[in-house]
């Protein structure tokens, strides 16, 4: 058989690699929205091979650069299903259909901009298409064995980094031998706030591994509590502040909401209100809580203990004019969480704007911020700062903290390549990662003795 990397090669989005059987079968893992360098309309909209001809759709998880494209596939022909674990596949039809919202605002805007052509693509696909994909989800649980066919079998592992997210073993049989594939999908770190810990697969032959922080070290070494809780002292107790934390919808806002349920209950909030500012956010909250026996056991005893993860007396869920208005005319010491995380769109702008020129304000980046994004200028400590098309002083102060990070760093990647057998395995394909990190990471790998390694260009395809 062969596979063939055609996207989150030498790049973190569009991922989607193909597995080609001897025997014609075809087997896509994951077919995420590819959104760097160029136009995303152009990029997403068409496919190097023909959707029609895939059997069978694996998705690890639910983030839009790993499902955010399977609705195109099915645009374009594909009419077969996605396998995907329960939470990922409650996860995945909000993230879809916000994904199409997206879009269409996107495209509204153009037009106002007076850029609108009319032979132009304006969206991937319509909630119709989204629909579709939804009907094709069929749920599987951890490390439950699924014989696909005769030749064929898939079974999920927890992969940590978001509620529901995998990595996937493939067992395929060709000539009487058995081939063991291991995809790790995105990983999350050691003891992150509220998801599982990654867990290798075991007796790979081969594993394509994901390499986000192959070049970096995460700096903290406390507790998320212990982290936040001195920004929150800081800027809420020690002075009437306020702290603007922008934060990815799924995933990071809980994992902050429940961080700052455990200072509540720990009496370290007392006079600090809390904001949360995200409708995609609310909506993966509810699935979170749904789905709560698939977090960590810190959040199960929580949940147990205090009737809930996410619900204090102190917060406030901003979902109507009301709600705003009560935000706007708040004086004492305040934390808001809104998303997106990068600052780039979302409610988080407008409430990065109304703070800028606060000097007692604080916006506490607490993730990854590409290169070009708000949240990376902000990070450039620059004084002044344009914000949809206006320069704004900045008064405020800007803080970071990579302690809330969704993926482990170069040594907790190294950690799970050695779990997973490295010297059994008979080649590690890195995936997922920016072109020079993923170099270093190799060459940081060849120094620990992993010499097995090689990273994939897209299109690039490997006989195994
Ligand atoms: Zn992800």
């Amino acid at each position: 058989m062969n596979i063939t990397f055609w996207g989150a090669a030498r790049q973190v989005t569009g991922s989607m690699h193909l597995l080609t059987f001897d025997s014609g079968y075809k087997l896509l893992i994951d077919c995420g929205l590819h959104y760097e360098r160029g136009d995303a309309l152009e990029l997403n909209d068409s496919f190097p091979f023909d959707p029609s001809s895939i059997n069978l759709v694996i998705l690890t998880h639910a983030h839009i650069d790993h499902s955010g494209n399977i609705p195109t596939l099915i645009k374009r022909g594909y009419t077969g299903q996605v396998l995907c674990t329960e939470p990922t596949a409650a996860l995945v039809e909000n993230l879809l259909r916000d994904s199409v919202n997206v879009q269409l605002a996107e495209s509204k805007s153009r037009g106002k901009g007076g850029k609108k052509n009319a032979n132009k693509l304006e969206v991937l696909y319509s909630q119709t298409h989204v629909n579709t994909a939804i009907d094709r989800l069929v749920c599987f649980q951890f490390k439950s064995k699924f014989q696909i066919n005769d030749q064929l079998s898939i079974t999920f592992y927890p992969a940590g980094h978001i509620l529901g997210a995998a990595s996937v073993l493939v067992e395929v049989v060709e000539d009487n031998v058995i081939k063991r594939i291991g995809f790790t999908g995105d990983l999350g770190k050691l003891n992150s706030k509220i998801v599982v810990n990654p867990e290798p697969m075991p007796n790979l032959d081969y594993l394509i591994c994901e390499s986000t922080y192959g070049n970096r070290l995460h700096a903290i070494t406390i507790p998320a509590e212990d982290e936040l809780y001195k920004h929150v002292k800081k800027n809420c107790i020690d002075s009437p502040g306020r702290l603007v934390i922008p934060a990815f919808s799924v995933g990071r806002t809980q994992a902050i909401l429940f961080t700052l349920n455990q200072l509540f209950v720990a009496g370290k909030l007392d006079g600090v209100k809390v904001f949360t500012d995200s409708p995609l956010g609310i909506v993966s909250t509810k699935v979170h809580e749904k789905y709560q026996m698939y977090l960590n056991e810190e959040s199960i005893q929580f949940a147990e203990l205090h009737n809930g993860l996410f619900d204090f007396p102190n917060l406030l869920v901003i979902q109507s004019e009301s709600d705003q208005k009560a935000l706007a005319y708040h004086n004492g010491p305040s934390i808001i969480v809104s998303s997106a995380g990068m600052v780039e769109g979302g409610r988080i702008q407008q409430h990065v704007r109304d703070n800028i020129q606060n000097p007692l304000c604080t916006i506490l980046i607490a993730g990854y911020c590409a290169d070009g994004t708000l949240g990376h200028r902000l990070m450039q400590g620059q004084s002044t700062i344009k914000i949809k098309s206006k320069e704004i002083a900045v008064y405020a102060r800007v803080a970071s903290t990579d302690v809330f990070s969704a993926h482990p760093d170069r040594d907790g990647l190294h950690q799970y390549i050695s779990d997973s057998n490295s010297s059994q395995l008979k080649q590690i394909f890195l995936v997922h990662g920016e072109s020079d990190g993923i170099d270093e990471f190799q060459n940081y790998l060849s120094t620990k003795g992993v010499l097995n390694v090689t990273i994939p260009s897209k299109g690039d395809s490997f006989l195994i």
